[in-house]
């Protein structure tokens, strides 16, 4: 039975994938802010952590591998994000999306790390996003952010392989509370109309994602990043 660490998981993306995995028979632990919206859903282990605050990601990371003597799969998942634009952005908005986004990720992945070189093995996830390699209006700040993780995912394989490897996921638009939060219905509707599958992802297609990159499957995958966007960010969509 594999050790499943996965951030955000009491919601979207994260709870589909926390249930991907529990399915399969392996133990996961859902380091959160908040406790799951859906109690019923089969998705682990809830613990309260703040990704951005470094001192309780070690700790639950360290309780976690000590109580289950292994740590095969971490995935940070846990993201945020404020619709504003470049001129209006406050410093203590943008600098908390940095804090969750992208430390999150780095400081999860690094307290991960020390526990899989030294195991000899590890697999180490994230949710990017295609906002990171395209300018979305409104989202700079966290557009930012998911670039950066591609950018994690290259240096921590470049660093850490064999023994771990490292990848992100870069959805396109994905059907999740924190995408209905800041919808209209117009919004929606737009969306879907630059998407070439014309719809958003299910939650259940990112968690199949990383179910297989975190199986022996993919053992030679790493430093990637996996887009998943239904035709999105191919090309364009008029030929004019
Ligand atoms: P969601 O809001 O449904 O879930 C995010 C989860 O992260 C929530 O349970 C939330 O409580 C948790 N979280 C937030 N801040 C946290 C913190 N500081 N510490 C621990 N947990 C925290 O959103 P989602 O759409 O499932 O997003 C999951 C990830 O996918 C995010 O990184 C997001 O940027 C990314 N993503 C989403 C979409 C989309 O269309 N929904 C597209 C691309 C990427």
């Amino acid at each position: 039975m594999r050790t499943v660490v996965i951030s955000g998981a009491s919601s979207g993306i994260g709870q589909a994938t926390a249930e991907r995995f529990t399915r399969a028979g392996d133990r996961v632990v859902n380091l959160d802010v908040k406790p799951p919206e859906d109690p019923t859903a089969a998705a682990g282990t809830w613990r309260h952590v703040d990704v951005a605050d470094w001192a309780q990601v070690r700790s639950a990371v360290e309780d976690v591998h000590q109580e289950t003597g292994r740590l095969d799969v971490v995935i940070a998942n846990a993201g945020i994000s404020v619709r504003h634009g470049v001129l209006e952005l406050r410093e203590a908005d943008a600098r908390r999306i940095v804090d969750v986004n992208l430390l999150g990720v780095l400081g999860l992945w690094q307290c991960a790390a020390r526990v899989m070189t030294a195991q000899g093995h590890g697999t180490l996830l994230a949710t990017a996003s295609v906002n990171g390699s395209r300018g979305y209006p409104r989202y700079a700040d966290y557009n930012a952010t998911k670039a950066g993780i591609r950018a994690l995912a290259q240096t921590f394989a470049m660093e850490l392989s064999p023994r771990v490897r490292a990848v992100c996921v870069s959805p396109g638009a994905v059907l999740t509370p924190m995408q209905q939060a800041e919808y209209t219905d117009e919004m929606f509707a737009a969306t879907n109309a630059q998407i070439p599958a014309g719809r958003h992802a299910a939650p259940a297609e990112i968690a199949a994602a990383f179910f297989y990159l975190a199986s022996e499957e993919a053992r030679f995958i790493t430093g990637q990043e996996l887009v998943i966007d239904g035709g999105e960010t191919a090309g364009a969509t008029t030929s004019a």
